[in-house]
């Protein structure tokens, strides 16, 4: 009867413990997503931190081109379209 108990015991930890490591694992990879879409968007700098720029941006997928005036630094993440970032085809103040 003792090693008959022992291998049921060891036959239930093992996979209690699998499913335990696969719901930890399973929250942890939601927890992670929910906290990407709910990122904290910035808070927009006082008006006279924000940069004067001339950058003209192209959706390389759908062809919408994009001027961007004001910017909160010189060198500004790329606005997006079509799910994806769109390309900086001109600086007009250093081309
Ligand atoms: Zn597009």
């Amino acid at each position: 009867m003792l090693p008959d108990a022992t291998v049921g015991t060891v036959d239930l930890v093992f996979p209690v413990g699998l499913s335990l490591l696969f719901i930890y694992v399973v929250y942890r990879v939601g927890l992670k997503l929910m906290l990407g879409f709910s990122r904290p968007v910035p808070l927009p700098p006082p008006p006279g931190e924000l940069r004067k720029v001339r950058l003209t941006y192209m959706c390389t997928l759908c062809g919408t081109e994009v001027r961007m005036t004001r910017s909160p630094n010189s060198t500004p993440e790329g606005p997006k379209c079509c799910m994806e970032e769109m390309e900086l085809i001109r600086d007009h103040d250093n081309d």
